[in-house]
């Protein structure tokens, strides 16, 4: 049975033009996010497998699969959200002033975001999340999907920058894409993951301030 399944988008393909176009969009969720929901549930299907027949000489790559496509579909699920028609602008409120403490101000923030994306070498992401020990926000720069995450970071709002995100529509000009996003962003959906995520607590000994 599938453990993992694809969410429905909240807008049509064609909501986020001119600065996603449809075609970009649904070969993007149709096509690709779902590819990693069914790897994902592939191998957890062939770890079962492997338990059953206490037969491990596959597991270190299949676990290196399972935690590739679950990252990838956990990165496009809030990538989705992340998104909305007609938004942009700027966050408001507590989440603003977290920009301001934690970056110096919202403007060095949004100059970060696109430069991590821009310097990415092959695959990955540009990424703000929480990060629970010091507890406050900072910007990541991941590649594939999860290498150089660290453990519990919560991502609040993620840019795609692999290829298949921008190629179709932008070519090689992968800089005005992620200067596009930036007319799209949900800022009340990063709010809302903003406040859910400031109640984990990872149960370490020791705080970083
Ligand atoms: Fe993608």
């Amino acid at each position: 049975m599938a453990i993992y399944t694809l969410p429905e988008l909240s807008y049509d393909y064609s909501a986020l033009e001119p600065h996603v176009s449809a075609r970009v969009l649904e070969l993007h969720h149709d096509k690709h996010h779902s590819a990693y929901v069914r790897n994902a549930n592939e191998a957890l299907e062939q770890l079962e497998e492997a338990r059953a027949m206490e037969d491990f000489t596959r597991v270190a790559s299949l676990e290196r699969a399972l935690a590739f496509n679950v990252s990838g579909h956990i990165l496009h699920s809030i990538f989705w959200r992340n998104l909305a028609p007609k938004a942009g602008g700027r966050p408001q409120g507590e989440l603003l002033a977290a920009f301001e403490n934690d970056f110096g101000s919202f403007d060095l923030f949004q100059q970060q975001m696109n430069e991590v994306a821009a310097s990415i070498m092959g695959s990955g992401w540009a990424a703000l999340v929480y990060e629970p020990l010091s507890r406050r926000l900072l910007v990541t720069q991941i590649h594939d999907h999860q290498s150089e995450l660290s453990p519990g970071n919560v991502p609040l709002l993620v840019m795609d920058a692999w290829e298949h995100a921008y190629y179709l529509q932008y070519e090689n000009r992968k800089s005005d894409f992620f200067a596009a996003l930036w007319n799209l962003w949900n800022w009340e959906d990063v709010a809302a993951r903003f406040l859910s995520a400031r109640k984990l607590d990872l149960r370490l000994s020791a705080g970083a301030r």
